[in-house]
């Protein structure tokens, strides 16, 4: 008899994983590799450890590895939150009445409310490693700077943190996590650097974009004569790498019971959640050991994959960083200022959108007053508080779910839960007083953006 599925399936400590898992090293046709723009070539490691830590740029061009290890440090910390829960949905499948099994893996369970600090921990050691200073980034809605103050402050490292402006003021709270995690926070566009000065004056009150507090964060590396490196917590190869302690986690806990998801949802800003998520499973697809459904849930307001051009841009809106060869809105787009933050990048990971022009995964975007309303019904039901970005794959989840209600299968639904949304009550409290509403940009705002696109390599 197959055996009683527990609410939470927990790992034991001694079951975090030991290594990391390199999808691109199972891709037959890899994504196409950064270019420098400097030269127009494929960028060097040498180039690339100018700005980034030199093991981080290693793990960033290796596209032939597939398992890295994880340096037993990363794992004392890991234990610290992790292993994280895959949860059964039992109450919400049961509110739903649909036939489909549904699980989420839950990564809000630690101060910085987000899986973000998968990845910061791991930038924040190898740049300890290289005996740096400290490090700078950019946040958006701030989980990412969260995780990395937090990073930061456990290995000793300097953190400066360049936070979009419109969240900087929406999220004071966030703000004053990271300083009491010791970072330096600054609203982006800012004085402070030349590439910010340039944005204000040609947008004078911009409320940021992440494009934006990127360019600032890698002049602010680059200015520090080589004592800090940029990091970055999402869109890269590195970090979908760490972030496939998510997926790994999920399906040793899957296998655990015999059971196979048939769907596999996550919510996609620069992809390393749902990256991450999907990796093992997606190996699996690439050798042809299993097939699965993937699915990648965007906002309507920023539909880098749904509405996007598969193209080399700029990963920044300063355009000092590589290009990269991806589903894109362009550099210059600044999407409407929406409230899931982590979702507003123009662009998304190399890997995945390499993964979906070969058709391996399916993407959607959906609009914000949806969302809420479904992170609404998860709340209420499931107790768990969701981040915005998250409530997308909630979103998605509920979709799917109900189509199985519809056609009486009873498909297994896997979805990551990203993180939990108390930050996030500015939105919320907009959404219960019906003030919110769905920005979709026009195809003509779109193709405004697309004429921006750098000389093709
Ligand atoms: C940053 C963030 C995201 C989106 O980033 P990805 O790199 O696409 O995973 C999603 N959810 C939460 C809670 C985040 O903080």
């Amino acid at each position: 008899m197959a055996k009683e599925i527990p609410y939470k399936i927990y790992l034991s400590e001694n079951e975090i994983p030991r290594q990391w898992y390199n999808v691109r090293a199972d891709m037959k046709k890899k994504p196409a590799p950064l270019i420098d723009p400097r030269t127009m070539k494929p960028i060097t490691l040498e180039a690339m450890s100018e700005v980034f830590c030199e093991e981080l740029a290693r793990q960033e061009l290796d596209d032939t590895t597939p398992y890295i290890d994880i340096p037993e440090p990363l794992i004392d910390f890991y234990k610290m939150y992790r292993p994280a829960p895959l949860v059964r949905a039992y109450c919400l499948e049961k509110q739903l009445d649909t036939p489909a099994h549904i699980y989420y893996k839950f990564e809000g369970n630690n101060t910085s409310g987000s899986h973000k600090l998968n990845s910061a921990i791991a930038q924040a050691y190898y740049a300890k490693q290289q005996g740096l200073a400290g490090v700078t980034t950019e946040t958006g809605a701030g989980q990412w700077g969260t995780a990395l103050s937090m990073a930061c402050s456990y290995f000793g490292l300097d953190c400066k943190v360049f936070m979009v402006k419109v969240s900087y003021e929406q999220k004071p709270f966030r703000r004053e996590v990271m300083r009491t995690y010791g970072a330096n926070v600054t609203p982006s566009p800012s004085t402070t650097t030349a590439v910010g000065r340039k944005i204000l004056e040609e947008h004078p009150g911009t409320t940021g974009s992440l494009g934006c507090a990127i360019s600032e964060a890698v002049e602010a590396a680059g200015a520090s004569g080589g004592s800090y490196r940029y990091v970055l917590g999402s869109v890269l190869n590195q970090v979908l790498l760490h972030q496939t302690i998510i997926g790994i986690e999920t399906k040793t806990a899957l296998d655990k019971y015999g059971i196979k998801p048939d769907i596999i949802i996550g919510c996609a800003g620069g992809g390393s959640n749902l990256g991450g998520l999907i990796s093992p499973f997606m190996g699996e697809k690439l050798r042809g050991e299993a097939d699965y459904r993937i699915i990648a849930v965007e906002p309507a307001s920023c539909p880098s994959l749904t509405r996007g051009r598969y193209i080399y841009d700029y990963c920044d809106t300063g355009r000092i960083c590589p290009m990269a060869k991806m589903y894109t809105l362009g550099s210059g787009f600044i999407p409407s200022s929406s409230h899931s933050g982590g979702l507003r990048y123009h662009g998304m990971s190399t890997v995945l959108s390499e993964l979906y022009d070969q058709g391996l995964m399916e993407a959607r975007s959906v609009e914000q007053t949806a969302v809420f309303a479904a992170a609404q019904q998860f709340a209420r039901i499931e107790g768990i508080l969701p981040a915005p970005e998250s409530a997308h794959a909630i979103k998605a989840a509920i979709d799917e779910a109900m189509i199985c209600k519809q056609t009486g299968e009873q498909k297994t639904i896997v979805f990551g839960l990203t993180g939990t949304g108390y930050f996030d009550m500015v939105a919320y409290q907009k959404f219960n007083d019906g003030l919110m509403g769905d920005y979709i940009p026009t195809d003509a705002e779109l193709d405004a953006a697309f004429t921006n696109f750098p000389p093709q390599p």
